[in-house]
């Protein structure tokens, strides 16, 4: 079994994230870049799958700027056997289409039995991507598990809906993506740190995958037209109690329609 999971890098969640006033594109100096938690739990879920199954391979796939290499390193650092990094300055700025497109020819490239994905990324959190990608390979895509089940030619799971859950299975090849209720990912080990230096990482740009950015935006694609900062807090309204605080809470609220 070949299962890629999908590891995508965005800025520290704690840290200051900025998008590029003039070019609207992420500010990637503002914040440091780590792997997104969710792609981390991805990459758990297929590492204990390989732990009780051998002969499996975890591959990872990550596209992005040259710090993606250091974040596929410390994943490596993790179990995954081996990566590729899809790297080329033609896509700054790609949005989901592009990023689709080009996830889906470097899984075809790298080769595939199932490929894992976090149902959501923490700065784009378009959760869309695995689906994307389900229909450019043309394989079946179970998105949004909250448990998944590897078995040798299916896969299925659990995804919560509004009025309760529901059981899904679809055959192999298939696209998964995975909630924050698979489980946190583990510590990397001494040996684990030390092989990560050693394992493969191929570096792929769009030519290696038989693509250009003339037949990426022939679809066309979306443009930041604007980006506005956020205005800054202003401070609250303090209500002092003199005997009146109920009725001064009550107009307050009442003044923003919110009750
Ligand atoms: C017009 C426009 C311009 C943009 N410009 C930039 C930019 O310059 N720099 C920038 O960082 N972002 C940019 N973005 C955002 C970026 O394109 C999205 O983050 C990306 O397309 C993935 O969308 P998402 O994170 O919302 O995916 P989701 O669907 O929320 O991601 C779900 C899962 O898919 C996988 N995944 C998603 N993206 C990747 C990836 N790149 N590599 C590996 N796995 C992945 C992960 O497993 C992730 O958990 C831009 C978006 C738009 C619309």
């Amino acid at each position: 079994m070949k299962i890629i999971v999908l590891v995508k890098q965005v800025p520290d969640t704690y840290g200051e994230r900025k998008l590029n006033a003039t070019t609207g594109i992420l500010d990637r100096a503002a914040s440091e870049p780590i792997i997104d938690e969710i792609s981390e739990r991805a990459l758990e879920v297929a590492l204990r799958y390989r732990d009780s199954h051998k002969g499996t391979e975890v591959v990872l796939l990550g596209m992005g700027p040259a710090s993606v290499t250091a974040a596929l390193r410390k994943a490596l650092a993790l179990g995954a056997d081996s990566a590729v990094h899809v790297l080329d300055d033609a896509l700054a700025g790609a949005d989901m289409g592009y990023t689709a497109a080009v996830l889906a020819a470097a899984t075809i490239h790298t080769g595939y039995d199932l490929v894992i994905a976090g149902n959501e990324s923490t700065d784009g959190r378009g959760g869309v991507i695995p689906s994307m990608i389900a229909e450019h390979l043309q394989r079946p895509s179970l998105t949004f598990l909250d448990s998944l089940d590897i078995l040798d030619e299916r896969v299925s799971g659990v995804r919560r809906t509004e009025t309760g859950t529901v059981d899904a299975h679809a055959a192999l090849p298939a696209i998964v993506s995975i909630t924050e209720l698979a489980p946190d990912v583990r510590f990397p080990n001494f040996k684990g740190i030390l092989s990560a230096k050693k394992k493969p990482l191929t570096v792929l740009a769009l030519a290696d995958l038989g693509l250009d950015t003339a037949a990426l935006s022939s679809r066309g694609h979306s443009v930041i037209a604007k980006t506005e900062q956020r205005p800054s807090r202003t401070a609250g309204t303090k209500v002092a109690d003199d005997g009146n605080a109920g009725v001064d809470l009550a107009d307050f609220l009442a003044a923003r329609h919110l009750i």
